[in-house]
């Protein structure tokens, strides 16, 4: 446990859309650089799973950067695609991140599933693992999901990845619909933060 509450840190991240969404968690009080500020690209993701994965990158922009870092790990799981894309997320949109590939993917996943998915309840997931590192030491690592259904067109421009092809549950829009600030009060990663908020 930290004795002191943390008043700057390094968000692990290279990737705009979570490093929008964990800047908008963290208190204004605390001191933020990102990976730019240091030019850091981002290590290889030999993990198994996201938490795993969140702590590679959490000790490795730690390492670089000697400052505490806050890493994310995330992912769509789907349930009728044994949890894929999952872990390999970031993956199925390839080295140029070119989302619409990643969701063709899915549809294209989905259909060879079951061609009949488009009448059905595609049930999927969230998941958000956050890790702070400092060095190689683990000060905390945590997990939060959301769930709900894959929307069987493409529907929103707002956020990131796959928000607009995911309806959380009891909800009608997509995470592509909803405005920022409602997404940011529901998703996974803002339920893995309340669990490590007294850090800050
Ligand atoms: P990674 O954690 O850097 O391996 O990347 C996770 C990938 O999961 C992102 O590139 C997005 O494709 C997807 N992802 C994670 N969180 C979200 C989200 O909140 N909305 C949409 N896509 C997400």
């Amino acid at each position: 446990m930290l004795k002191k509450k943390i008043s700057k840190i390094l968000i692990g991240s290279n990737n705009k859309g979570k490093l929008r969404e964990i800047k908008a968690l963290l208190p204004k009080s605390i001191k933020i650089f990102s990976t730019s500020d240091f030019n850091l690209k981002s290590p290889p993701e030999n993990g198994q799973t996201f938490k795993e994965n969140s702590i590679i990158k959490s000790k490795y922009f730690s390492k670089k950067s000697n400052l505490i870092c806050i890493a994310d790990d995330s992912g769509l799981e789907i349930d009728c695609l044994d949890k894929k894309p999952g872990i390999f997320s970031a993956r199925w949109a390839g080295s140029k991140a070119d989302f619409s590939k990643a969701i063709k993917r899915v549809y294209k996943e989905l259909n060879k599933k079951d061609k009949n998915w488009k009448t059905k309840k595609i049930k999927a997931r969230f998941v958000c693992a956050l890790s702070i590192c400092y060095l190689d030491k683990i000060i905390a690592s945590v997990i939060g999901k959301i769930e709900g259904s894959i929307s069987n067109k493409i529907r929103g421009k707002n956020g990131f990845g796959y928000d607009s092809i995911f309806i959380p549950k009891k909800k009608k829009q997509t995470f592509g619909e909803m405005k920022f600030s409602n997404k940011s009060k529901i998703d996974h990663r803002s339920i893995a933060f309340k669990k490590i908020k007294k850090f800050f």
